[in-house]
């Protein structure tokens, strides 16, 4: 902390938090080229059914090839994104490029996508959905828009109208990366969600830490007495998979079936012989 009276101190710091600074700049200046540069792409992660090892869904996750920087990882990028509302231009390209990817998959699964609190913001979200679907012909029950819970925060008590009006489309809505926010349980009464995402932090430590264990069995409990699918995140082992299939979570995703891969690759994927991470059970 530089102090204001703490010359030495400040002499000290500024360098360094000049560098930051500047660095955060080009790098604002690159993401918004990036879009009109075609630099985004969108890789698909298989999510799937638990008991029969179908892909049901897919979901895009966005990916930045920079000429110079390489490959960004999302999360470079999307906080940026999301401060300067450069999320909203990008995240309606999402929405456009995953629906017309889908609509043209060999097989009927889901497509999910990833919503910032940015996006609910910009009060056109509803009109970018409507209008992706129209445009890709995509049937609106095969899209998922996954939020995570700081959209339901208190203050952002609009957001709960734009979700009812998405809903009303026929479009479904996740609840991802759950546990990790503070009140997780009210959420799922103020909104009726079709899915329930367990946070990969909680996958992680499967089978050997036990409240993990006690903490997917609970939501994939309450998912069941719901009637609402359980997602488990950041599949990596066999052993975490008999566990989550011993708790009653309905759905997978993760590094143990499949990594998130180039459009090109999931349609031979869904074209092709099912690919199975372990026998059905
Ligand atoms: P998320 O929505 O929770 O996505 C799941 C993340 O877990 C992805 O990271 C995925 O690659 C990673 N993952 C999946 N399986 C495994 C596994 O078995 N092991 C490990 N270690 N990781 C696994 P990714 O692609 O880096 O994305 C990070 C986050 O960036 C996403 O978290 C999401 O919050 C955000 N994001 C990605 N694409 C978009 C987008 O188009 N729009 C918005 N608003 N956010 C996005
Ligand atoms: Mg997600
Ligand atoms: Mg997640
Ligand atoms: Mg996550």
């Amino acid at each position: 902390r530089a102090k204001a009276d703490g010359r030495g101190v400040h002499r000290f710091f500024e360098p360094q938090m000049a560098a930051t600074i500047h660095q955060r700049r080009t790098l604002e200046a690159d993401l918004r080229q990036a879009l009109r540069a075609g630099e985004f792409q969108i890789y698909y992660q298989p999510i799937i059914d638990i008991v029969t090892n179908e892909i049901v869904a897919s979901e895009a996750l966005l990916r930045w090839f920079h000429p110079m920087r390489g490959s960004v990882p999302p999360s470079d990028f999307i906080p940026l994104a999301e401060d300067t509302g450069l999320i909203v231009p990008i995240g309606e390209w999402v929405l456009r490029e995953a629906c017309r990817e889908a609509a043209s998959w060999p097989t009927p699964i889901g497509v999910s996508i990833n919503l910032s609190p940015a996006q609910f913001r910009s009060r056109a979200l509803t009109q970018a959905v409507v209008s992706a679907l129209a445009s890709s012909g995509l049937v609106a029950h095969r899209l998922e828009l996954e939020i995570t819970e700081t959209v339901l925060l208190a203050e952002n008590h609009a957001n709960l109208s734009v979700l009812h009006r998405l809903r009303g489309l026929g479009v479904r809505i996740s609840l991802d990366d759950f546990g990790t926010g503070y009140s997780s349980l009210s959420y799922l009464r103020s909104f009726p969600f079709d899915k329930i995402k367990i946070d990969r932090s909680f996958v992680k430590e499967l089978p050997e830490n036990h409240e993990c264990g006690a903490i997917v069995r609970a939501v994939a409990g309450l998912g069941q007495c719901l009637g609402v699918a359980t997602v488990a995140e950041g599949v990596e082992t066999l052993d975490q998979l008999a566990r989550l299939r011993q708790e009653g979570c309905t759905q997978m995703q993760g590094f143990l079936f499949s990594r998130p891969t180039p459009a090109a690759e999931l349609r031979r994927m869904l074209a092709g012989p099912e690919i199975a991470a372990a026998p059905a059970a």
